[in-house]
């Protein structure tokens, strides 16, 4: 049985207080006891927000991690030893926008990925396909080039102390979701494709959906059997929004 985690997206949003503000309207919410629940604020605010969630089951993240381990020569960059110093527990890689944004190749994905796990923080790789891509049924081709990078590159057993949460680009800050059915069938590919390497990595591993996820629409996606929770970008700014989808996740 996997436990469902509900991850919230903050990218580049927010000021200490605005911030402040919105981790004090999440703590009034209720929230499942049953879903893991994370937070990813930007670089700047991480500390805050760990002192803030202390007491609270909310894990904290980072949107980013430096390709290399250990501190050193990389001006602006910062180290997933450095995250792990200062309390953060996971790191998203491979975001669609860094991937656009920063050209972000799989290889430097692959990299921050075992940059990440060795410093004993879990990725989440994001993987997904542009709108052309779709169009052109090269969905699944794209999303297994992007997992292969890491999976065929590294072993099966990574995904152990890992997520994936696949986010089409055309779905991202959209407006536009998948339809539940169209996200399963390629949850339903991407475990099935761990599963040629070990059925077990492929059952236990989350698979969690990202793109224009709100409160209206996440109990839908979330009863899909191969979707175990949620990547969230804007509706996690709204303390309500995000506790209701984070309570569609629950049983
Ligand atoms: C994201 O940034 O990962 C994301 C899914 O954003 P949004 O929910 O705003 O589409």
């Amino acid at each position: 049985m996997r436990r469902p985690l509900v991850a919230g997206n903050w990218k580049m949003h927010g000021t200490c207080a605005s911030i402040k503000q919105l981790l004090n309207e999440l703590a009034e919410q209720a929230l499942p006891d049953d879903v893991d629940v994370a937070v990813f604020p930007g670089l700047i605010h991480l500390q805050a927000v760990g002192a803030q969630v202390a007491e609270s089951h909310l894990v904290v993240g980072s949107q980013d991690c430096a390709v290399q381990l250990e501190e050193g020569a990389m001006t602006g960059e910062t180290s997933a030893l450095q995250l792990k110093d200062i309390g953060c527990s996971m790191v998203l890689v491979g975001h669609s926008e860094r991937r656009q944004l920063q050209d972000e190749t799989d290889s430097v994905i692959c990299r921050k990925f075992i940059a990440a796990q060795a410093a004993g923080l879990t990725p989440i790789l994001c993987v997904g396909e542009s709108l052309a891509e779709r169009e052109a049924g090269q969905a699944l081709v794209t999303v297994q080039r992007q997992i292969d990078a890491v999976l065929v590159e590294l072993g099966v057993e990574v995904f152990n102390n890992a997520v994936i949460a696949y986010e089409p680009i055309w779905a991202i800050g959209s407006g536009l979701t998948a339809t539940p059915e169209q996200a399963q069938e390629i949850h339903a590919q991407i475990r099935a494709h761990v599963a040629k390497y070990s059925a077990t990595v492929a059952q236990d591993l989350k698979i969690l959906y990202g793109g224009s996820v709100k409160a209206a629409n996440a109990a839908e996606l979330f009863a899909q059997v191969d979707i175990d929770g949620g990547l969230v970008g804007g509706a996690s700014l709204n303390a309500k929004e995000f506790s209701a989808i984070c309570r569609a996740a629950g049983n």
